[in-house]
């Protein structure tokens, strides 16, 4: 007969040092450096869930333990870009490669160091990028197709729209930057549904609350 027994929830660490100390361990005892975890929740003494209320992520957990990162990643030059824009967007200002770190970033410095050599560079050709000319992509489709039927802005186009109105939104001046609850929306002046055009003169800032007040009263 099995014994009824009281299954307790994993340990709770005393302090950040432990959970970084059983990280070091079991990477040890599995003689690898790079450790995912799937891996650490069959070995590790503590919950996965408890390195991320911690240290934030996984990952950052991993680098304080002086450990290879689990799962290299390789991002398109897009997705680098696209969380760039976030960072930038939070901070509303140009990011420095110390905000990967202290604002939320999704991408390590590692991987845009892998890409671009240098943070530097990385923002120079983000800047580059946003900078030039929308690629038409009339060119890859049938004729027909209209270049402006994209309701969504280009990542290109929503830095632009974005910069131009600094961060923050037209109506009521709300900024990331200023109160990190904010989140700011690519609105259509004249709505899309109503012909309106995805171009800069057509596209406006708004924090979500000013947006959802404009969709009431349309
Ligand atoms: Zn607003």
């Amino acid at each position: 007969m099995n014994k009824f027994q009281y299954s307790s929830p994993k340990n709770t660490p005393k302090s950040s040092e432990e959970l970084i100390e059983d990280l070091q361990l079991v990477a040890k005892n599995l003689n690898t450096e790079k450790l995912s975890q799937k891996l650490y929740t069959e070995h590790g003494k503590y919950d996965c869930s408890t390195f991320i209320r911690h240290f934030g992520t996984w990952n950052k957990a991993l680098l304080k333990a002086g450990l290879k990162l689990s799962n290299i990643i390789n991002y398109s030059d897009e997705e680098l870009f696209e969380n760039i824009l976030n960072i930038w967007q939070k901070k509303g200002a140009q990011p420095t490669r110390r905000d990967l770190n202290t604002v939320d970033s999704e991408i390590s410095s590692g991987s845009y160091r892998r890409r671009f050599i240098s943070w530097t560079n990385a923002i120079k050709e983000f800047i580059e990028y946003t900078n030039s000319k929308e690629i038409s992509p009339i060119k890859n489709r049938i004729t027909q197709i209209s270049v402006n039927n994209n309701r969504d802005p280009s990542l290109r186009l929503r830095f632009q729209v974005l910069k131009r109105d600094n961060f923050s939104c037209v109506k009521c001046g709300a900024s990331p930057a200023k109160d990190q609850y904010i989140v700011l929306n690519i609105d259509h002046i004249k709505p899309w549904s109503k012909g309106g055009l995805t171009e800069i003169s057509n596209l406006q800032t708004l924090c979500q609350d000013c947006n959802l007040g404009k969709s009431n009263i349309e």
